[in-house]
């Protein structure tokens, strides 16, 4: 029997998701989407992403699981297929205890407690001996985590669908449903899977007025420090982030950033750029050569991304609208690569499920 499948949504969820289901030849899969890998717009996020392995779910939580279950995913994809754009790279984490109650101190207390839940599943991890942590540091660690290069990953991914038969079609929807109609072979698709991200808020059908960003300013620079780093947070406003990730196979580095809730604006903040690169050399000396500032950085681009975040997490969840199977997969905030397998995993079963169901239904 065949499934006519619609991803809706070509960001990182979306692909992952048409990546899994396209590895099994009864699924005729079409992914559609306004934005595809290639583009950069304040309506797509995937590609202004570091992007990095940074473990930020709460133990026991379903994220968690995303995240313990992406790893493998993307530690296997980094040693078998170079071409993805993936590398090993290692990375330091700061922690101040006074940023707890700031809005970056929060998004990453998980990362930056000392006994972590991922110690035991990225390699390398081992706390910074105290006397090594700059003044006001609380506690410090240092693991492998991956670099993913975006601009050559989402590519990849693309790649991989289409030689499975998968095919890509550029539209935009003004309601989810409709998308069950837009299937290459003309059938009515068994199952639309939303992979919208923020645009969840607006899409007719979905409405899901618990999504809002964090925007995410960034300055891509030539210079490569060598390991990744990232701290709790800064002094310069407790929405401000540090960190630093040199991509793969020559993607750059990328001097981050900020986590400013409610912020939609896509034009970048030229005092904020300044701070960004400004602390990123206090922190990380080597970034240019001895005795320089910011005048020692070479940029590539400035750049802001709206991270889709989701009051009560990332939405994974079966619907049905106007008589359509819809299977959620959005709201991955500032995640969704890290989570991006584990995810797409869920999505998955749930579609299953539905295929299921509809089998049943036909004998
Ligand atoms: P998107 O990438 O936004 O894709 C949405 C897709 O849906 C697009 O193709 C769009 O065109 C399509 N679409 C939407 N509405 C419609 C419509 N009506 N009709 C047709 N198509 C539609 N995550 C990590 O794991 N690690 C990191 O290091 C990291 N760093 C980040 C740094 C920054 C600065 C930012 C901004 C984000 C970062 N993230 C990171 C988070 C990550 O980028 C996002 O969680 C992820 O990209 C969300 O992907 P998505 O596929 O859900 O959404």
């Amino acid at each position: 029997m065949t499934n006519n499948i619609v991803v809706l949504g070509a960001g990182v969820s979306g692909l992952t998701t048409a990546y899994l289901l396209s590895q099994d030849p009864s699924n005729k899969i079409t992914v559609l989407a306004k934005h595809m890998p290639g583009d950069y717009d304040i309506e797509y996020a995937s590609p202004w992403a570091g992007a990095n392995y940074m473990p930020v779910g709460k133990e026991g939580s379903a994220h968690h699981k995303w995240e313990l279950d992406t790893w493998p995913a993307l530690k296997e994809i980094t040693e078998k297929y170079p071409e993805a754009g993936i590398h090993f790279r290692g990375t330091l984490i700061y922690n101040r205890k006074k940023d707890q109650e700031t809005d970056t101190g929060k998004w990453f207390s998980e990362l930056t407690q000392p006994n972590p839940w991922y110690k035991d599943v990225v390699p390398d991890f081992k706390s910074v001996p105290s006397n090594q942590l700059a003044p006001g540091v609380d506690n410090g660690q240092e693991f492998t985590s991956v670099c993913i290069n975006t601009a050559v990953y989402l590519p990849w991914l693309v790649g991989q669908c289409v030689k499975n038969g998968a095919v890509f079609e550029r539209a935009v929807f003004k309601h989810i449903a409709d998308a069950a109609n837009a299937h290459h072979t003309g059938q009515k698709a068994d199952v639309v899977i939303n992979c919208t991200g923020l645009s969840s808020k607006t899409l007719g059908g979905v409405l899901d007025d618990k999504m809002y960003p964090a925007r995410g300013q960034i300055v891509v620079v030539r210079n490569d420090p060598g390991p990744m780093m990232s701290t709790s947070g800064t002094d310069d406003g407790e929405d401000e982030a540090l960190y630093i990730m040199t991509r793969a196979a020559g993607g750059g580095t990328i001097l981050g950033g900020s986590y400013q809730k409610h912020n939609w604006s896509g034009i970048p903040d030229m005092n904020l750029a300044n701070r960004i690169m400004k602390r990123c050399i206090d922190v990380c000396p080597s970034l240019v050569k001895e005795g320089q500032g910011i005048e020692g950085l070479d940029i590539i681009r400035h750049g802001v991304g709206l991270r889709p975040l989701r009051e009560g997490g990332t939405r994974i969840e079966k619907d049905k609208v106007d008589g359509v199977a819809i299977v959620h997969n959005y709201g991955h905030g500032g995640f969704g690569y890290q989570a991006s397998f584990g995810c797409a995993y869920s999505a998955v079963s749930l579609v299953k499920e539905i295929l299921q169901n509809k089998s049943r239904a036909k004998l």
